[in-house]
């Protein structure tokens, strides 16, 4: 498989340096072709601004998602965003890795998903009618490929349990694995996720390494998190709601979006 491995801290010689070499090697080892996005190393630009478009007039009022959809259209995305969007569409499988900061990603790679992720790309894909809300959420650009997360915090495990006061890490990673990757159509990976890794020393960095090596292994044959489809006749549309014989009654929340019963 085609693997890109997207980076996000801004040392390499940092715990999640080392465990991107980790994985690098490990893939390369299972015959896989890899390639690594370095944000930092890169000097990624992580704001979208006016300067994105180049097409647009300097004095026109500046709207994101407008100017997203007519550059993605006119083919005038800057440089380096066609060619984070030539690797996706290279790649069987993508890889975010980055520390969890503040409960989330690093701005860098929230920036890199802002700007790479255009209209007519990741979103506004597929036919908007009152029958149908586009190609997303297990459709889309991005379907029939495979993503993952690999994560590393410094609470520990029982911080991010179901009842830790972190709140559960799926909870937690619920915006990324299903709002960007499963969005624009990815099967997503459970996490590989290193809690309490602050003071890890070296006989700690082994168990780790080796529990990522495995999940490099089995990459391919992983089970996706069974996500509800949008377009698989579990939401009403237009109010893209779940449909009321669905889910446990009285629940709420980000788990009503895993198919448990049907999948
Ligand atoms: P490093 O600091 O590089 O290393 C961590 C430890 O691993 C060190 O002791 C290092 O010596 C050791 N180590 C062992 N083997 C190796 C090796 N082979 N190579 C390199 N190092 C090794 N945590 C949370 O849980 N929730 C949060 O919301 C959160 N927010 C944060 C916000 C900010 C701005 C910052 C700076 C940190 C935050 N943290 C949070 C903690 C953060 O998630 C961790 O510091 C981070 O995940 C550690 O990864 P690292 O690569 O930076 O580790």
């Amino acid at each position: 498989m085609k693997v890109l491995l997207v980076f996000a801290h801004p040392e390499p010689r940092s715990l999640n340096g080392a465990l991107r070499d980790v994985a690098v090697q490990e893939l390369l080892a299972q015959g896989h072709e890899v390639r690594v996005t370095d944000l930092y190393a890169d000097g990624w630009k992580s704001q979208v601004d006016h300067a994105d478009f180049p097409l647009l007039a300097p004095d026109a009022r500046f709207k994101p998602a407008a100017a997203s959809s007519e550059a993605f259209a006119a083919g005038g995305l800057t440089t380096d965003v066609r060619a984070e969007q030539e690797k996706l569409l290279w790649a069987d499988v993508l890889i975010l890795q980055f520390p969890l900061w503040w409960f989330a990603m690093p701005a860098i790679l929230k920036g890199w998903v802002d700007r790479v992720y255009a209209y007519g790309f990741a979103y506004g894909v597929g036919e908007h009618s009152d029958t149908r809300w586009g190609d997303r959420y297990g459709e889309g650009t991005l379907a029939g490929k495979r993503a993952m997360l690999i994560v590393t915090a410094g609470g520990w495990d029982e911080h991010y349990s179901a009842r830790g006061v972190n709140g559960p890490i799926d909870d937690l990673l619920f915006p990324i694995n299903h709002g960007i990757l499963y969005y624009p159509g990815y099967d997503v990976l459970p996490p590989f996720v290193a809690c309490r890794v602050d003071r890890l020393d070296a006989a700690g960095f082994e168990p780790v390494a080796e529990r990522l090596r495995d999940r490099m292994r089995t990459l391919a044959t992983t089970p996706p998190i069974p996500y509800r489809r949008q377009n698989g006749g579990d939401y009403l549309i237009p109010s893209m709601t779940l449909r009321p014989c669905l889910g446990d009654p009285g629940a709420n929340g980000f788990a009503l979006h895993l198919d448990r019963a049907e999948g």
